[in-house]
């Protein structure tokens, strides 16, 4: 049920792997301390790695009188998640579903989940532009404020990518709130020194080009995949780093 979601906040990238799971949570999470009451649903079909990058892995969902009841982090329920890796009995389920499966899947996923007054509704999506995606399109044109943010890595072949992915916002009307380029660089943890070892400079330029709002460069950053799978406060050990600095100016524009 989304009647009680004030804001909408899709995350998408035109390919898997780029680091939208991660960019989903982080963003989540920094909403959450930033003292905002924060839903994440992850219905990326393909690879549901929410539950993992929050060591949830184990948590099942049950049915209240309401609908389906978020798993929430904190006591005092200001960060609830949900994800399709919940409900399937092995990460390959959703791999081998055809098509109306996994839209009908994600339309009650979006229709029965019971969300609490939320601030921010932070979407997960599946790589790429595909029926799921219409799906939750569909289903959101009654929350007011919905847009979406775009994860690249700087390689042009994720950013070509990801011309199809702005291509499909513009057409389903949905708002851009502008271009993160993820994995842009190797930070040393001595000294702070930012490396490119890929090209860098992709996701700027194709915001320039498509008129786009740049939101930032995360660096590839050794504690992210190392804290996924160590749960909530692991994750909060992110707070001095560049991910969060980008992540806290994000929060301003929203
Ligand atoms: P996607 O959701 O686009 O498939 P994920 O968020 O699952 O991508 O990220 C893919 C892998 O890359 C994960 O192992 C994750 O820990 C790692 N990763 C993502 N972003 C970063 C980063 N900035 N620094 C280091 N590792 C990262």
């Amino acid at each position: 049920m989304l009647e009680n979601v004030k804001s909408v906040i899709l995350v998408l990238s035109g390919k898997g792997g780029v680091g939208k799971s991660t960019v989903s949570t982080q963003l989540a999470l920094t909403l959450k301390e930033r003292g905002f009451k924060v839903g994440l649903l992850d219905v990326d079909l393909c690879g549901p790695s929410v539950p993992h990058i929050l060591n949830l892995e184990n948590e099942n969902i049950h049915q209240g009188t309401d609908g389906w009841v978020p798993v929430y982090l904190d006591k005092e329920q200001r960060l609830g998640v949900m994800s399709i890796g919940f409900l399937l009995k092995s990460r390959n389920d959703a791999v081998v579903w055809r098509g109306p499966k996994k839209t009908a899947m994600i339309k009650q996923f979006l229709e029965d989940v019971y969300w609490q007054d939320l601030d921010f509704l932070v979407i997960d999506t599946p790589p790429g532009t595909s029926d799921e995606h219409i799906t939750v399109m569909e289903n959101l044109r009654q929350i007011p404020q919905c847009s979406a943010i775009i994860v690249t890595t700087p390689q042009e072949v994720a950013i070509e990518d990801v011309r199809k992915e702005i291509t499909f916002c513009r057409k389903t009307g949905i708002s851009i709130l502008g271009i993160i380029e993820n994995m842009s660089g190797y930070q040393c943890p001595t000294c702070n020194e930012c490396t490119n070892i890929f090209s860098s400079g992709g996701g700027k330029s194709l915001a320039e080009i498509s008129k786009l709002q740049f939101l930032g460069c995360l660096p590839i950053d050794a504690r992210v995949g190392k804290l996924a799978g160590q749960g909530l406060a692991a994750v909060k050990e992110l707070p001095d780093s560049t991910t969060s600095k980008v992540l806290n100016d994000l929060v301003t524009v929203l």
